[in-house]
């Protein structure tokens, strides 16, 4: 009975907070423009659904209840055409040390790229984020990678310990679809 009772309260404050920040922002769109390594294939189609699917997993709540899932009615959308030029100085569109992923973001003129994969240290990288800015995704990653990446741009940090559910899990595994109260604010907040 007690622990029920201290449950209701806790729930209530926070759906209290949500509601709060809800009366502050409602919508923003996510405009991005891209890069892809001249070597490395990846259509147009797989960007747009990167942002089509991370947009939708933002924008669901899966749970109906604040607690663990909340609608993030943010958009991600591709801004102008994908330039297919793009290469930089100091590696390819295989990343495999952290100097070369440097170079990577240090050659962008555009908020993302994409390279064929990074691998660094014998941990396979999905996709990065520097500054709160660049993102680079690698050609297979998982759509809702975008989404995470982007909460980074948002001064997100990964989850620790990992959430598996979260979108901010640290190793993304593909089925990650949630965003709480504060993390929504933030995507919000772009
Ligand atoms: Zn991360």
């Amino acid at each position: 009975m007690f622990s029920n009772r201290r449950f209701s309260i806790v729930a209530s404050v926070a759906f209290a907070v949500c509601l709060a920040a809800n009366s502050l922002c409602l919508a923003n769109t996510v405009s991005l423009t891209w890069h892809k390594h001249t070597s490395a294939t990846c259509p147009d189609a797989t960007i747009d659904g990167w942002h089509s699917s991370s947009t939708t997993a933002l924008k669901t709540d899966d749970d109906g209840a604040p607690l663990d899932d909340v609608a993030c009615d943010t958009t991600l959308q591709r801004s102008g055409s994908v330039d297919t030029t793009w290469t930089y100085t100091g590696g390819d569109d295989v990343i495999t040390s952290t100097t070369e992923r440097t170079a990577a973001f240090a050659g962008m003129t555009r908020n993302c790229a994409v390279v064929s994969s990074i691998s660094i240290g014998g941990s396979t990288i999905l996709g990065c984020c520097q500054g709160h800015n660049k993102i680079i995704m690698t050609s297979g990653a998982p759509a809702i990678t975008l989404a995470h990446e982007v909460g980074h741009k948002a001064s997100l940090s990964d989850l620790n310990p990992t959430i598996t559910s979260r979108i901010m899990n640290y190793a993304l595994g593909g089925s990650e679809n949630r965003v709480i109260c504060t993390e929504r604010d933030a995507f919000l907040g772009l």
